[in-house]
């Protein structure tokens, strides 16, 4: 018998998620994820960085892939099975164990009456992941890998931690059920900038020695730049330039990513971007148009931007959502250093 192609560990097609909200007689609709694609292939773990402003839809995009909300529209299947079909049963016997959240603020997830031990124990035992005595090897394992111990976390509350340890407990208790794919909210936002990168390193070696993927939502560009193989920026609910994280960022292409790069602080050589802005940028307030959602910003705005939504083209080795970039396109296209 032919073989079948293994399925993507990840596949987004054309997703879209749509909340509307109801004042009086009026309705406003908001498209929080808006034809947003991506996949991250099976047995190629890699982390992907969603990035882009708060408010762009990176985190309903992560709630999605989480199963926390149900699509509107377009396909989300994991192994190859929508999330949003899977039964109650089939979450919490098979999903949830193969793909766990991390929180952007560990302090929030974990009880300050409760010792942080207890929520491994029930990690262990609510996905049923080993018996009797095998669950504390199992947990003491998991700690391991975030360099930690059981004894050293044993009987401690919150309170008694730094904010890298409770961040490193809480990876290690996503990663009990042996999940292959963590989906990780800005987990590295509430910490300062030497604990960040112990936990961005961390999440390259779970890639590189546990094979586990990372989808990385983050509003920092520089911390994408280092931490991700791949990138995808995210505006008002579009993925506007999709492609390897050196490439992306290295020569942005779309006008919005080049605006977005010009507000971070130069790279260095070593390719770690000094600082990352402390609070995330301010949404910026985009008027409602018909054609592409950058066109009352972009410099390069053309009559056709405002009346037609551009495709996502191929360009460079990435994907990029501008007419600049259809093929065939004859004009001046912008240089990232063309950025006002
Ligand atoms: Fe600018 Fe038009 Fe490209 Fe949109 S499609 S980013 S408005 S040039």
């Amino acid at each position: 018998m032919p073989q079948q192609p293994a399925q993507p560990l990840l596949e987004i097609d054309r997703l879209t998620r749509v909340f509307l909200s109801r004042q009086g007689l009026s309705v406003t609709r908001l498209e929080a994820v808006d034809d947003a694609s991506l996949t991250l292939e099976a047995g190629k773990p890699e982390i992907y960085a969603l990035a882009g402003e708060s408010g762009s839809g990176k985190t309903t995009l992560a709630r999605m892939v989480l199963g926390l909300e149900r699509p509107t529209q377009g396909t989300l299947n994991y192994k190859g099975r929508p999330v949003g079909d899977l039964t109650p049963k089939d979450k919490r016997t098979w999903f949830y164990r193969e793909v766990q959240p991390v929180f952007q603020d560990p302090f929030a997830t974990f009880s300050p009456m409760k010792r942080v031990d207890s929520y491994l124990y029930e990690t262990a035992r609510n996905y049923r992941v080993a018996e009797g005595a095998a669950i504390e090897k199992r947990i003491d394992e998991a700690l391991g890998v975030v360099g930690l111990t059981l004894a050293e976390v044993r009987g401690r509350y919150p309170n008694e931690l730094s904010g890298g340890q409770a961040q490193r407990i809480s990876i290690a208790r996503a990663l009990i059920t042996r999940p292959s794919l963590l989906v990780a909210d800005e987990p590295v936002s509430m910490l300062d900038a030497s604990l960040r990168m112990s936990i961005l390193n961390l999440f390259k070696d779970l890639r590189d020695s546990q094979g586990v993927a990372v989808l990385y939502i983050t509003h920092d560009l520089a911390t994408a730049y280092y931490t991700a193989d791949r990138i995808g920026v995210m505006l008002r609910g579009w993925i506007v330039e999709t492609g390897p994280v050196e490439r992306v960022l290295g020569n942005p292409l779309h006008p919005y990513t080049q605006l977005l790069k010009s507000s971070v602080p130069q790279a260095d050589p070593d390719k770690a971007w000094s600082a990352a802005p402390a609070e995330p940028p301010r949404p910026v307030k985009f008027p409602v148009s018909g054609g592409c959602k950058f066109a009352a910003r972009c410099p390069y705005v053309m009559d056709r931007c405002r009346q037609e939504i551009p495709g996502s083209y191929e360009a460079e080795g990435r994907h990029v959502k501008c007419f600049l970039y259809e093929p065939g396109f004859s004009g001046v296209r912008p240089t990232a250093e063309a950025v006002p």
